[in-house]
């Protein structure tokens, strides 16, 4: 595998096997690298001749200081897991290398999917993602780039801006990867203690029945129990729980038969702030 931290680096690699016909998939990340990662390299090694995966942790993205200070660093571990899975390219670069000036995001249009969710609970995290997201593929070019539907509205949000910015990417999204008991895998699953991390399948479970729920109650019922068994549960709390529309991300009162909808939460167990969503199927 090839590793490099300077854009001048990467794009010169890059731009000669371009020149080979070599098609590029990339996988972009935080570190800290799970299965979940993992599903991404392995779906982009499949369609690409080239892989590349970047490893930064982006920190205009985080609205949280503690959150960035100790998001999980394990770069040893991770490129082990990256040669395990035959990833071509890691390009990991600085702060100062990707932000040449100040370390400030630019600002975003996403027609209102932004001020959804995490928008309304994490500000200005989607303009930081937006403006890594875009100087990485300035400076990649990727075919494909590959997102999880873990952060599905990060997953929109990336498809807008490669729509509106008229991109030449095709972005692909892939299932949730998740652990024996339910619990999304994420890198923040580590920093857990114990009895959070035994807490914690309780948002699969709860999303589980949300599903069954779908078709017999309406939404404004379902979130109400959902809120009501996270009062009842003493170890989590609950952010936000909101069942919403995939193409416009907003919540609607009546289920239309032609749309898709999906359930959103997010919960802190301790400090620690987890995100999952699923898909609900509308019979
Ligand atoms: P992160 O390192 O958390 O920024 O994630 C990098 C990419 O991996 C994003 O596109 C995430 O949505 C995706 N990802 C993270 N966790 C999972 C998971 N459990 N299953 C599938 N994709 C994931």
């Amino acid at each position: 595998m090839n590793i490099f931290n300077t854009k001048k680096e990467i794009k010169s690699y890059l731009t000669a096997q371009k020149q080979k016909n070599k098609t590029i998939g990339f996988v972009p990340t935080m570190g800290a690298l799970h299965k979940g990662h993992l599903s991404l390299i392995k779906e982009a090694k499949k369609k690409n001749d080239l892989v590349v995966v970047s490893i930064f942790v982006n920190p205009t993205q985080f609205n949280n200081t503690i959150d960035f200070v100790k998001y999980p660093k394990t770069l040893e571990n991770d490129t082990k897991l990256l040669n395990s899975v035959l990833c071509d390219v890691l390009f990991l670069p600085s702060a100062e290398e990707i932000y040449t000036q100040n370390i400030v995001s630019d600002k975003f249009d996403f027609d209102g999917l932004e001020h959804q969710m995490e928008g309304k609970h994490r500000k200005g995290h989607f303009d930081g993602v937006a403006t890594v997201v875009k100087t990485f593929f300035e400076i990649i070019d990727p075919d494909i780039a590959y997102f999880g539907q873990k952060d599905f509205q990060q997953l929109q949000i990336i498809k807008k801006m490669v729509q509106k910015h008229r991109l030449n990417t095709k972005i692909k999204g892939c299932p949730i990867f998740r652990e024996n008991d339910g619990l999304a895998m994420s890198s923040r699953n580590t920093r857990l203690t114990e009895t959070h991390r035994k807490a914690v399948p309780f948002i699969y479970k709860i999303l589980e029945k949300v599903r069954e729920q779908f078709n017999v109650d309406n939404t404004l019922e379902i979130t109400e129990w959902v809120e009501d068994e996270f009062k009842k549960n003493t170890t989590l709390e609950l952010e936000y729980f909101t069942i919403a529309e995939e193409k416009t991300l907003k919540s609607e009162k009546n289920k239309a038969s032609d749309k898709k909808y999906r359930a959103f939460i997010a919960v802190f167990a301790g400090e620690i702030r987890l995100i999952d969503n699923l898909q609900l199927k509308n019979n």
